[in-house]
């Protein structure tokens, strides 16, 4: 009984800090060595410094429906990609079985030049784009700005100081690239999901245009799976958007040219006042307690999605 409980214990441990993109190559492998007949990395690309976008796949049977989520696309969003990593380990510890009839593809950070850059200095650099240079002491490319749909200059910006600066053409950056042509080799992938924070919302398209899916069960499709993970999560969901337009995001590409269902998740915290994107790590397990629930969710219902 002690034993069962020790090993229930130390199966939720959570992390005690922050991955940055060594640790998380580290703890990638680590987890494949764990589980090798279930885990498995892959690296979806290069970033424009040359580190690896690794993806580690969760599955027994690699055509079963996929969710596909993404994270640490934001350098500084810190809990938007330890909460992908959170989540390949917990599907592993806790709910392998879940995993026989489906997969869950995850890649952590989709952005490690920016994250290490957001460390460098005193360590929180409040750095959001990757690093591309650009001449005149400029640098970087946001990535949900850079994908290939509805690019354009209204969401977005044409500045290279810009915090939303959306590159030079669509698909500019390896990291967008890379994410690109992931989804197009994986057609098993029906829902995919990426992470951010901070605000508590969950977005569906489109980001590019403030009219609706214009076809009704493709729209009722996305209210419902971006109302039930809002309702779990007590986050708010809404079109993205309903706060401004975005152009070149990831969701308006992965729905509008691939016709795969997409959410964008802003995680805690709801207002910059509590903490705004340096959530502290002693907040890493709540953040992933509220969220739990919603994942399993989502892995399931790739089933259900056309
Ligand atoms: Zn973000």
């Amino acid at each position: 009984m002690i034993s069962l409980l020790f090993v229930m214990l130390s199966a939720l441990s959570f992390s005690q800090t922050y991955h940055r993109y060594g640790t998380l190559e580290n703890d990638l492998r680590l987890l494949e060595k764990t589980y090798p007949t279930v885990a498995s990395v892959s690296v979806a690309g290069t970033s424009v410094e040359g580190r690896n976008l690794s993806v580690i796949t969760l599955s027994r049977n690699k055509t079963a429906p996929a969710l596909f989520i993404v994270g640490g696309i934001h350098a500084r969003e810190r809990i938007a990609s330890e909460l992908p990593f959170l989540v390949a380990k917990k599907l592993l510890e806790t709910n392998s079985s879940l995993l026989d009839t489906h997969t869950v593809h995850i890649l952590p950070i989709m952005n490690p030049d920016g994250v290490e850059y957001d460390y460098s200095g005193a360590g929180k650099m409040s750095w959001r784009k990757n690093r591309r240079s650009l001449g005149g002491g400029a640098f970087g490319v946001d990535l949900n700005r850079n994908f290939g749909f509805g690019w354009s200059n209204e969401g977005a910006s044409d500045a290279p100081f810009s915090d939303v600066y959306k590159g030079t053409a669509p698909f500019s950056e390896p990291e967008t690239r890379a994410v690109r042509d992931f989804i197009n080799s994986h057609p098993e992938i029906k829902i995919v999901v990426n992470y951010h924070s901070f605000g508590e919302q969950v977005f569906f398209p489109w980001g590019s245009k403030y009219s609706p899916i214009k076809d009704e069960a493709k729209l009722k499709r996305h209210q419902l799976i971006a109302e039930t993970v809002a309702k779990l999560t007590s986050y708010t969901p809404m079109q993205a958007s309903a706060p401004g337009l975005v152009t070149g995001d990831i969701c308006d590409w992965t729905f509008g040219e691939k016709g795969i269902t997409c959410l964008g998740i802003e995680l805690d915290p709801r207002e910059h006042i509590h903490y705004g994107h340096y959530l502290p790590e002693n907040e890493i397990e709540n953040v992933f307690r509220r969220n739990w629930e919603s994942i399993l969710y989502l892995v399931t219902e790739a089933k259900n999605v056309p």
